[in-house]
């Protein structure tokens, strides 16, 4: 499933990737999620419209998505094995490639923040654990109590997860991690995603959305990249890396690298999707699910909010 537009300033965002369908989703449930996915929009491209920095906008949007307890990030995110929230982030400018990512925050009630806070006021790229925590607070950052994320629906998958005989990741679950990828008036390119990761997620699994180069990526002179699914694999295939090195050195479009890349993960065995915006306002997703929450606007006036993989 694809889609491609252009126009100047641009911005994607993904609420995840999974096996939503319309007899497994029920209508509020689809409703609450095109309402989410509208807010993230408008929030991001508020700041696009303005002028704004590709940056600004994909913590914006991020932020609206991790408020969101329909969608896994910040609020409403998964739990591990243990019982608890431990959520990954990660944010990267295109421009400069500076970048920063958080793995295992449990106490900042945005984590898309921390991670740029990490990119822009530590000599890190990545935080972990209990450090991540303490640099939030020195950040002061806002601090939520661990139950703020903690939503009943996402306890009751738990329960069915630990219920099955089989395994221990929701591979045919619904996922719900979110992202953001924009490009501004001025053609710079940004990235940004934030999870709770796999429901059941065990000894401190940390996903492919930290992780810069699998989950997220940005380079001005290729595209950005949030991606969403089974994290393992994209972390083994370098994904998003991956997309921007074929636009920048074999010169495809992002549909031909997302196409290529997205084939190599069915092949592995790998479920999931990607967003992209390219400097000249391009855009595209592509997913390998039966569904992706997504949605796009650019600065033609088109906009898009999907969820199934027959919408278009
Ligand atoms: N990629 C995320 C992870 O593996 C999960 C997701 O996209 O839903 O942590």
């Amino acid at each position: 499933m694809s889609n491609i537009h252009s126009g100047r300033w641009s911005l994607v965002i993904h609420g995840g990737a999974g096996s939503m369908s319309r007899s497994n989703l029920s209508s509020p449930e689809d409703a609450k999620a095109r309402t989410g996915l509208n807010a993230a929009l408008d929030a991001g491209s508020a700041i696009l419209k303005k002028g704004g920095g590709a940056l600004d906008a994909v913590e914006a949007a991020v932020k609206v998505l991790e408020d969101d307890p329909h969608f896994n990030a910040g609020r409403g995110s998964t739990f591990t094995y243990e019982g608890r929230n431990e959520m990954d982030a990660a944010i990267m400018d295109g421009t400069t490639r500076a970048a920063g990512g958080v793995a295992q925050t449990t106490r900042t009630r945005n984590p898309v923040s921390l991670a740029r806070a990490v990119m822009t006021n530590s000599p890190h790229v990545l935080l972990s654990g209990e450090g991540a925590d303490r640099f939030s607070v020195e950040q002061a950052l806002e601090q939520v109590d661990p139950s703020w994320f903690a939503t009943p629906e996402r306890l009751r998958q738990l329960e069915e997860l630990k219920n099955r005989s089989h395994g221990h990741f929701d591979t045919d679950m619904k996922y719900g991690t979110v992202g953001a990828v924009a490009t501004d008036a001025l053609g710079h390119v940004a990235a940004a995603t934030s999870t709770g990761g796999l429901t059941g997620k065990r000894w401190g699994r940390v996903g492919d959305t930290p992780v810069i180069g699998a989950g997220t990526y940005a380079d001005d002179r290729a595209c950005a990249v949030s991606a969403t699914g089974v994290g393992e694999y994209f972390i083994r295939i370098g994904i998003a890396h991956e997309i921007a090195a074929r636009v920048r050195l074999m010169g495809e479009t992002l549909n031909e690298a997302a196409q290529t890349v997205i084939h190599e993960l069915g092949e592995m065995g790998g479920v999931g999707g990607v967003i992209m915006t390219a400097p000249d306002g391009q855009s595209a997703w592509l997913f390998n699910t039966p569904a992706m929450y997504r949605g796009s606007v650019s600065a033609d006036g088109t906009r898009r909010v999907a969820i199934y993989g027959d919408e278009e």
